[in-house]
């Protein structure tokens, strides 16, 4: 059985039921205001603005709001069109909270020589959210360019800026063209800061909030200032698209401060024979790295380094001299690694250098650079050039390690390999290695 075709009274119900329930107010009258038809949300709006709850003329209704519309629809030129688009009418309204007032978007039509149309809705909401937003814009405008110490910047999802101000200017010199897109490692000092780090700065971020550090950053013009960079995200918790990701980045130049925190930095984390990363400023780097090689692995190693025959020196020399050693051994590790790396005194004459982004095939590359520039070095101690070497051993982070001190282990291992094998050479970790005692024993 076909269905039948709708009778022209059906489609005329269907047709005033559309109209009934539109979530908008729809309106008809005549060219001099008389009201023909009109929903009921429409009669809903115009009611407060009716005088004794008559809703007879458009024009009267809207007397109090719009006195001009009467005159603009007879002085309207055309046979019909638009006589106006969007008008806002400010309505007190009396709420449970006492009076305030809407507002209401009008648009009309001039349909034909006798007919308009009006079509009226409630934007009280979006007109107070555009005014919210337009007042916290002018806030941010103001804190931007009032404060002179201060580069506020937002980040996409791969942490490039998205935009620029006159505040990344004043702080790092940065223009427009050398900020949007790039990547916000152009604040930071070469190698301070590779891709996986910013990364992890925005992870971190997304994690917990925000991301803080501090340290030095770099202007434009290659010159350097002691900043903090804090990375806050700017999207909602769950929102789980990545490219709807953005983050805002302050950089504050805080070089007033560098002082006292650089004095206390050294003080909790330095060495004070070498001034390198001491072993619990080490540790802490490790397991900070170590964490996020959890999260997401990325290359890690370390190397050891432990000098050779270093009594001897003491013995031959004394123990100033060779103290002075470690110092010249601990500024040609320094002067060899990138300002990622952390090179640390483990104690005594030993010495680790965490290479963060380094597989073992890198990481003993590096090893040998550092082993090669030692040995070639000379250190002039009271007129005399002692020379001296060091036996190294590199170990990278893997499933099964499961700690600083496993890592450190594996590093050690390989380098009293390297003693074992002549001293002033290189070794890698590998599965086999034993403890020199246990090696020993099986001879
Ligand atoms: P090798 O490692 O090649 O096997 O020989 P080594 O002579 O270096 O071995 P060992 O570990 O036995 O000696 C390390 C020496 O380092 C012993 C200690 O007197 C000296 N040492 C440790 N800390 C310091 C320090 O702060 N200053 C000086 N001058 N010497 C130190
Ligand atoms: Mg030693
Ligand atoms: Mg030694």
């Amino acid at each position: 059985m076909t269905r039948a075709e709708p009778t022209l009274a059906e489609e005329h119900e269907a047709l005033i039921q559309f109209l009934y329930m539109a979530p908008i107010g729809l309106l008809q009258a005549r060219l001099d205001g008389e009201i023909l038809m009109v929903n009921p949300l429409c009669a809903q709006l115009l009611m407060p603005l009716s005088r004794d709850g008559d809703l007879s003329n458009l024009f009267s209704a809207l007397e109090g709001v719009a006195p001009d519309l009467r005159s603009r629809v007879q002085g309207f030129p055309g046979p019909h069109g638009l006589v106006c688009e969007g008008w806002q009418l400010r309505v007190a309204a009396s709420t449970r909270q006492g009076t305030g007032h809407s507002i209401l978007a009008l648009t009309l039509l001039k349909l034909d020589e006798q007919r308009l149309m009006a079509v009226l809705g409630d934007v009280t909401q979006s007109v107070q959210h555009e005014r919210e937003l337009r007042q916290s814009q002018a806030w941010i405008n103001t804190i931007v360019t009032g404060l002179t110490d201060y580069a506020l910047l937002t980040l996409d999802d791969q942490g490039r800026a998205r935009d620029w101000n006159a505040s990344v200017e004043r702080v790092t010199g940065h223009g427009e063209a050398s900020t949007l897109g790039r990547p916000f490692s152009i604040f930071y000092p070469e190698d301070a800061i590779d891709p996986m780090g910013t990364q992890d700065r925005l992870q971190e971020a997304d994690r917990s909030g925000w991301s803080l550090d501090e340290g030095w950053r770099l202007r434009a013009d290659g010159s350097r200032f002691w900043g903090s960079c804090l990375v806050a995200p700017l999207h909602a918790a769950d929102d789980v698209l990545p490219e709807d990701r953005a983050y805002s980045l302050v950089i504050r130049d805080v070089s007033d401060r560098r002082e006292a925190t650089e004095a206390l930095r050294r003080a909790v984390s330095c060495d004070h024979l070498t001034g390198l990363a001491n072993r619990r400023a080490l540790f802490e780097a490790c397991e900070l790295e170590m964490q996020r090689w959890r999260r997401a692995p990325r290359p890690l190693s370390l190397v050891l380094i432990d000098v050779d025959h270093f009594k001897r020196t003491n013995d031959e020399h004394g123990h100033a001299a060779g103290d002075a050693v470690l110092r010249h051994l601990a500024a040609g590790l320094s002067a060899t690694c990138r300002a990622m790396d952390v090179v640390a005194r483990l104690g005594g004459e030993e010495f680790v250098v965490m290479l963060p982004g380094c597989d073992g095939d890198a990481a003993t590359a590096v090893a040998h650079r550092l082993c090669e520039r030692i040995a070639a070095g000379m250190v002039s101690v009271d007129g005399k050039g002692l020379r001296c070497t060091v036996s190294l051993g590199v170990a990278s982070m893997e499933t099964g390690v499961d700690g600083v001190d496993a890592l450190i282990e594996r590093a050690d291992l390989a380098m009293v390999a390297a003693k074992a094998a002549g001293r002033n050479r290189v070794v890698r970790w590998q599965p086999g290695l034993r403890p020199a005692a246990a090696a020993a024993e099986a001879r």
